[in-house]
């Protein structure tokens, strides 16, 4: 789950990271009231859960309670990268001598921790990654050991922060730890004018693998934010990621179910046809299963085809082949896209013969997962 700002800055205050916590409205209205109560200066900031805000015109100064109002006005609305802002965060204007970039991260590839750190923060942080690389520390942690304050130190040094900067780097790891987060951004970390720091953004992805730990993590689950289609996957406890795509995929096993994303995606390269979604229906495809999963990939508007793409293994592909043609009958007039099925392993024979019985005409089914690809690219195009 990723968290927005100022549930991001929530997490940081329980664990000491300096932080100002500030009010969140919906309402521009109610800007007025809540920047006079701050004390008049205030920066409004809109909750989307994406980078970039402030290059967007997502973050902006308010001088008065009136300019508070009207710049939430501007803000409320807005799109940005697709995200509409419902909510603004208003907090006191800060006087910023300097802004850092800070991070830690799993970095997968060596098993290891990674923390990356800068003094040449805020909203230019990817340009220097690419023009001025040495700017940018990678300082590795040691899963076991952890930040202690040597690392803490020896973060601090590489990055050429301030010695005032150790403890919150401890902090944040502290956050990083005990909320089982696989990400904890900020940008920017900033030196304010009397030399304190403060983290003036946050940006959290908690591991959903251990929700089961922190009950109290549900609170931040913001169901109204969630795009419409993700959240009624969740409540029927399908794994599904929108996309941006026109090619519906749904599959069972993870691992599947991303190679059929690529292979779909080079099938349409020439195109510019892409995957809809992600929709993993895991070991038991029963119908209604599989009902659900293809009800909300037909749902989606900009889906246009269908792949299902499926290995039989204990569920076996008979099954699987009765189950896709109960979903079609339970969806009767819903189901109005051209779906392409590649069935293989545990009794594909068996399966084929239900499809080929069933004669849907909506159905086509391909031999392998390449044609499959190329048909449902093609569909979709
Ligand atoms: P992002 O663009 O989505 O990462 O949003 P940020 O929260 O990082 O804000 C973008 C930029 O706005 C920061 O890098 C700061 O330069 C500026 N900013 C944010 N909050 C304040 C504030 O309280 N005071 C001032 N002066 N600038 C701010
Ligand atoms: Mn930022």
């Amino acid at each position: 789950m990723d968290l927005m700002e100022y549930q991001a800055k929530e997490l940081f205050a329980r664990h000491g990271v300096p932080v100002t916590l500030g009010r969140v409205i919906e309402d521009a209205a109610d800007a007025a009231a809540a920047a006079a109560d701050l004390g008049g200066r205030v920066v409004v900031k809109a909750q989307v859960k994406t980078g970039g805000r402030g290059k967007a015109g997502g973050v902006k100064l308010a001088a008065t309670p009136d300019e508070a109002v009207a710049k939430a006005g501007e803000i409320l609305g807005m799109d940005i990268k697709g995200h509409t802002v419902r909510r603004v965060l208003l907090a006191p204007a800060a006087d910023i001598a300097e802004e850092y970039y800070f991070s830690f991260l799993i970095d997968r590839a060596n098993r290891e921790y990674l923390c990356i750190a800068s003094t040449e923060g805020g909203v230019e942080i990817e340009e220097v990654a690419h023009t001025d690389p040495d700017a940018i520390a990678k300082v590795t942690i040691d899963p076991v050991v952890g930040v202690d304050e040597s690392k803490a130190a020896e973060i601090v040094t590489a990055a050429g922060f301030p010695d005032a900067a150790a403890p919150v780097v401890q902090r944040l790891w502290e956050v990083f730890i005990a909320e089982d987060a696989s990400l904890v951004e900020v940008n920017p970390l900033v030196k304010l004018g009397d030399g304190s720091l403060e983290a003036l953004d946050g940006k959290v992805t908690l591991d959903d693998n251990a929700a089961y730990r922190h009950p109290e993590h549900a609170d931040f689950d913001d169901q109204a934010a969630a795009d419409p289609l993700e959240a009624a996957a969740q409540a029927k406890g399908l794994n599904y990621v929108k996309l941006d795509g026109s090619v519906g995929i749904i599959g069972n096993g993870a691992g599947l179910v991303m190679s059929t994303l690529d292979v779909v995606a080079y099938a349409g390269t020439s195109d510019g046809v892409r995957p809809a979604n992600f929709l993993d229906i895991g070991g038991g495809a029963s119908a209604e299963v599989m009902a659900n999963g293809l009800g909300i990939i037909l749902s989606d508007p900009q889906v246009k085809s269908v792949f299902v793409n499926v290995f039989g293994g204990i569920t076996a592909c008979d099954a699987v082949a009765n189950g896709i043609v109960q979903a079609l009958e339970l969806l009767g007039d819903q189901a109005g896209k051209p779906l392409v099925v590649r069935l293989d392993g545990n009794n594909v024979d068996a399966g084929r013969k239900i499809l080929a019985k069933a004669n849907h005409p909506l159905v086509t089914v391909a031999d392998t997962m390449d044609d499959a690809a190329a048909l449902a690219a093609a569909k979709g195009a």
